[in-house]
């Protein structure tokens, strides 16, 4: 747990957020701030930064969060018609929260831009 982290909080229950789905090592919530109909995250409850700090070590963990994002993507109902699995990474990558996650979107047609 990393002081001051949000995702930690929400993890460890410090703030309520409901989890849509979790195991013991990722959780899921909806994104306080939509940016399409379906728009999740993707949480491990263990702090690391972001993806530039994953290393071999952490290869499991990147293999559970995408089995996760793909589990949270059936279950709201965007598995057949696609979606998008987004990590920003780093100031220039667009991240604003300190904590590794990835953003799930879909339920419309999502631009081709990708920056
Ligand atoms: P980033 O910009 O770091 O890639 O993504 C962080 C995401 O977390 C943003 O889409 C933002 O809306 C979302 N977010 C920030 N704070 C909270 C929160 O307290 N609860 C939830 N559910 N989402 C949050
Ligand atoms: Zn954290």
């Amino acid at each position: 747990m990393a002081d001051d982290c949000i995702f930690c909080k929400i993890g460890s229950g410090e703030i309520p957020s409901e989890k849509l789905h979790e195991d013991g090592a990722v959780f899921v919530i909806a994104d306080i701030s939509p940016q399409a109909p379906v728009h999740l995250l993707v949480i491990p409850f263990e702090h690391l930064a972001s993806a530039a700090e994953v290393g071999e070590h952490n290869a499991a963990l990147m293999r559970n969060m995408t089995l996760m994002a793909n589990r949270a993507a059936r279950a709201a109902g965007v598995a057949e018609s696609g979606y998008r699995l987004v990590m920003n990474t780093g100031a220039e990558g667009g991240q604003s929260v300190g904590h590794l996650h990835m953003h799930v979107l879909g339920g419309r047609q999502l631009s081709g831009q990708m920056g």
